[in-house]
């Protein structure tokens, strides 16, 4: 009777940050010491090693780690992270001039649209401020460098929402740290070459080079690129998306800071280039940069003189990296009785930092609704399929709208990237709408799609992008309301560039004195 036999061992195969997260919480949820309790084992190469890259985060990573139990000052010191507050888009709109990179801000703040949705009013303002100048306090902080919070707030707690820079190696430490110390998963290293399939086509178990056979109820697939289980056992289909985000490669470089009291930003900054976009992304020893292509449009070679030119004499004598990337997900990410988290799941170029994003909530939602016999598997995974298909198709949306807004006619790359044929559906539809109706909630029906409106608002307005609403003007008579409102933001944020420590200056603070606990 296979179909109603309990799932007492749950082996997770790969020890990047997805599987780590995965073991999290999954152990957080189904690990207890009664005879009910699930057994999660992870069991990692020794030889092949991680992905290595993975800097930026999104503010939904604080609400993880808390949850998980890890402090965050010892976060901050082991994983070298810094504060995030957003992403710096410079040179996405039009191309390049000689004079200043003309830049817009996608910050994690929300634009304040709660009480008078000031979004109509700023349309109608004419009057040069940014969106997100106008509508957030957040942008402006960025610009100056600042951290989100002081030193005398609490653990995880902020002024503004922010997210992290941190060492992708080192907080893959942390996870196991916290996996096997505190919630009890075990940790093997052995390397999976085989993989045994039961008679209705189930995983049975994994034959490794060190162990043996290891057998399993359930199993997660968090073996990168790779997809070994998913991909090479399952032979679930990949379905590929070059053919709208056409970047392939990246090539990435580390960069010491010229000295160790250097200015540490606030934000991401992504800057766009002929054939692509470089990330600069700054922790506490040193900056991550990695310029991000396709490969069809410029070789790699000048990929990476491009990479280079843009770090300047700090990047001599540094080696770099050449990261190949499929850029798609799969068909399923549930089969059987294996699940794929990670890159073995899909993978988008980072332009926004989704690649932990979607794998730490996908490996929650797991958690929350994992099944306790195989009888009710079926049902669930046909769900989850269709929920995290939605996230993948909103992160790819999203992500396409930085491109297809852009004016920029420097290359063919830019030029390809603004063809409706390499645009989906369902976000043509969005922007055909939204030319003459303000992009609202109801336009972000679905829980699972990962970025709503208020991120929408921050790239369409920051792209300036033309919604005409001069027919539903009589709609907006709160005037007076309104021009309250933007006057409140403007001096909440004067009164905070005062208050707020640099970057640089809280991240020492927090070495020395530590942050106080929740
Ligand atoms: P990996 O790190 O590749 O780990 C795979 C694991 O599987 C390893 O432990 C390996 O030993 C193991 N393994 C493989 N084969 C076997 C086998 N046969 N037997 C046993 N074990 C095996 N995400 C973000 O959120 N923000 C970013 O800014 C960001 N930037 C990125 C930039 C680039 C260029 C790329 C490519 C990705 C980026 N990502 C980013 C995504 C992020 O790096 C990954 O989501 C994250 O590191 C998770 O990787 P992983 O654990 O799935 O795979």
């Amino acid at each position: 009777m296979p179909y109603t036999k309990q799932i007492k061992k749950v082996v997770i195969v790969g020890g990047g940050t997805a599987g780590w997260l995965a073991a999290n919480h999954l152990a957080k949820h189904l690990v207890n010491n009664s005879d009910n309790g699930v057994e999660v084992t992870l069991v990692e190469s020794p030889n092949i090693p991680t992905i290595g890259v993975g800097e930026g985060t999104v503010p939904m990573m604080r609400q993880s780690l808390m949850e998980l139990g890890i402090s965050e000052t010892e976060f901050i010191t082991e994983c070298d992270a810094t504060f995030k507050q957003g992403i710096k888009f410079v040179d996405w709109l039009q191309n390049p001039t000689a004079g200043k990179p003309r830049y817009y801000h996608h910050a994690f703040d929300y634009p304040k649209i709660d009480e008078v949705n000031l979004t109509p009013y700023w349309l109608q303002k004419n009057d040069q401020q940014s969106f997100a100048d106008a509508l957030s306090i957040q942008s402006r902080l960025c610009d100056a460098g600042l951290a989100p919070k002081n030193i005398t707030t609490p653990e995880y707690q902020g002024l503004t929402a922010y997210a992290y820079h941190l060492d992708a190696g080192k907080f893959a430490k942390i996870l196991t740290r916290n996996a096997v110390e505190k919630l009890g998963v075990k940790h093997l290293k052995a390397e999976v070459n085989a993989v045994y399939l039961t008679g209705n086509g189930e995983i049975k178990s994994i034959v490794t080079e060190e162990l043996g056979e290891i057998e399993g109820d359930f199993f997660v697939d968090c073996t990168g690129f790779k997809a070994v289980l998913i991909g090479q056992a399952l032979e679930v289909d990949f379905v590929d998306k070059s053919d709208v985000l056409f970047a392939d490669h990246a090539v990435t470089i580390q960069v010491p800071y010229e000295d160790q009291n250097s200015p540490i930003a606030s934000h991401t900054i992504s800057t766009a280039l002929e054939s692509g976009w470089i990330w600069d992304i700054g922790l506490t020893q040193r900056r991550g940069i990695g310029h991000v292509y396709s490969s069809k449009y410029i070789s790699h070679d000048e990929a990476e003189a491009q990479l280079r030119a843009y770090v300047g004499d700090a990047a001599k004598g540094i080696d770099s990296r050449l990261i190949p990337m499929n850029i798609g997900y799969r068909e399923k990410f549930w089969h059987k009785n294996c699940v794929a988290l990670g890159l073995a799941q899909g993978f988008v170029e980072p332009l926004e930092a989704t690649g932990l994003l979607v794998f730490d909530a996908t490996a929650k939602m797991l958690a929350e609704q994992f099944p306790s016999n195989k009888g009710v598997m079926p049902a669930i995974a046909e769900q989850f399929n269709k929920n995290v298909k939605i996230s993948w198709n909103n992160v790819i949306d999203f992500v396409k709208l930085h491109y297809c807004l852009s004016k920029r006619d420097d290359s063919q790359f830019w030029l390809d990237n603004r063809d409706p044929a390499s645009i989906p559906d369902s976000l043509k539809e969005k922007l055909e709408r939204w030319q003459y109706q303000l992009p609202s909630q109801y336009d972000f029906a679905n829980r699972f799609e990962i970025f709503n409106l208020e991120n929408y608002l921050y790239v369409l307005y920051g792209m300036q992008f033309k919604t005409d609403i001069a027919m539903l003007a009589t709609r907006f008579q709160d005037k007076s309301k309104a021009q309250q409102a933007f006057q409140r933001i403007k001096e909440q944020t004067d009164i905070a560039l005062t208050r707020l420590p640099k970057n640089r200056e809280l991240i020492n603070k927090i070495y020395e004195y530590g942050l106080q606990k929740n």
